[in-house]
């Protein structure tokens, strides 16, 4: 008998390890921020320690800023009020030079800022500032090492006109440079209509800017567009609070006349209670 041809070996197929699935990135920690406009004086620094006294007391699962005028930024520094930063409100797109009443990004970093607000629809419609003008001041918080918390918005009559998605979209696209990443760049929307005027979209209305805005995020600046935040911004109260962050890709919120109190602006925050 002709002996058994032994069964050729099969080498086991060097198959690759399955590839990671991807990983979702982690949800961002909201922010809540103040926007003091051009309102106070350090009869007001009392504020900002009783907020730091109510935030000791119950820790927020948020990060908790006051954007103050310029002239607050150094005495609100020097009051080291634990677990609030502070934030500018606007900057000149320069370092320095012959630019009489503005103030450039590394000014406010020097006089304790962390971040800054450009591109707010007042600064956009009373100095007439244009998307170009707002993102060379993202570029300038960036090159200051500042966080950027970058506002768009649409008035009433774009609201009606059923422009408000091509609006927004056009501002995100026009406003922001290449290379943003979560860590140095907020987005803020703020319907103008509803800035100071207690009206407020419908949480239906917020979740689709909100949900169009996190697509063009994704899709421009891909895992960092996905993890970056947009805030809300328009008549939030303690009242209105929870309901607006609970809505879907809404990261925290830029609050105006509410963060002027400790007591109102601490009623926001306990949203992330
Ligand atoms: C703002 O000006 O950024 C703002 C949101 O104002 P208010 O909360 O007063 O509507």
């Amino acid at each position: 008998m002709a002996p058994r041809k032994s069964a050729p070996k099969i080498k086991p197929s060097k198959r690759p390890n399955p590839p990671n699935p991807p990983k979702a990135p982690k949800p961002p920690k909201p922010l809540v921020a103040g926007n003091w406009k051009m309102n106070g004086t350090r009869k007001q620094l009392g504020e900002l320690r009783k907020l730091a006294t109510a935030l000791a007391r119950k820790k927020a699962k948020a990060e908790v800023m006051i954007c103050p005028p310029a002239t607050l930024l150094g005495p609100m520094a020097a009051v080291k009020a634990k677990g609030v930063l502070l934030g500018g409100q606007d900057c000149h797109a320069n370092v320095s030079g012959a630019h009489t009443g503005d103030v450039s990004a590394e000014m406010l970093k020097d006089a304790g800022a962390k971040a800054v607000i450009v591109g707010h629809s007042e600064r956009r419609a009373d100095h007439g500032e244009t998307d170009k003008q707002v993102k060379a001041k993202v570029e300038a918080a960036h090159r200051a090492g500042l966080v950027a918390i970058m506002c768009i918005g649409e008035s009433l009559k774009q609201r009606k006109a059923g422009e408000t998605l091509k609006l927004v979209q056009s501002q995100l696209r026009g406003s922001l440079p290449n290379g943003c990443t979560a860590k140095n760049t907020v987005i803020a929307y703020e319907p103008v209509w509803a800035i100071g005027s207690g009206l407020t979209p419908t949480v239906e209305q917020i979740e689709a800017v909100h949900t169009a805005l996190r697509t063009a995020l994704m899709r421009r600046f891909g895992d960092e567009g996905a993890k970056m935040r947009i805030l809300y911004g328009g008549s939030v109260k303690p009242s209105n609070a929870a309901e607006l962050m609970a809505v879907p890709n809404v990261n925290g919120a830029l609050v105006g006349g509410a963060s002027l109190t400790a007591k109102d602006f601490g009623g926001i925050i306990d949203a992330y209670r």
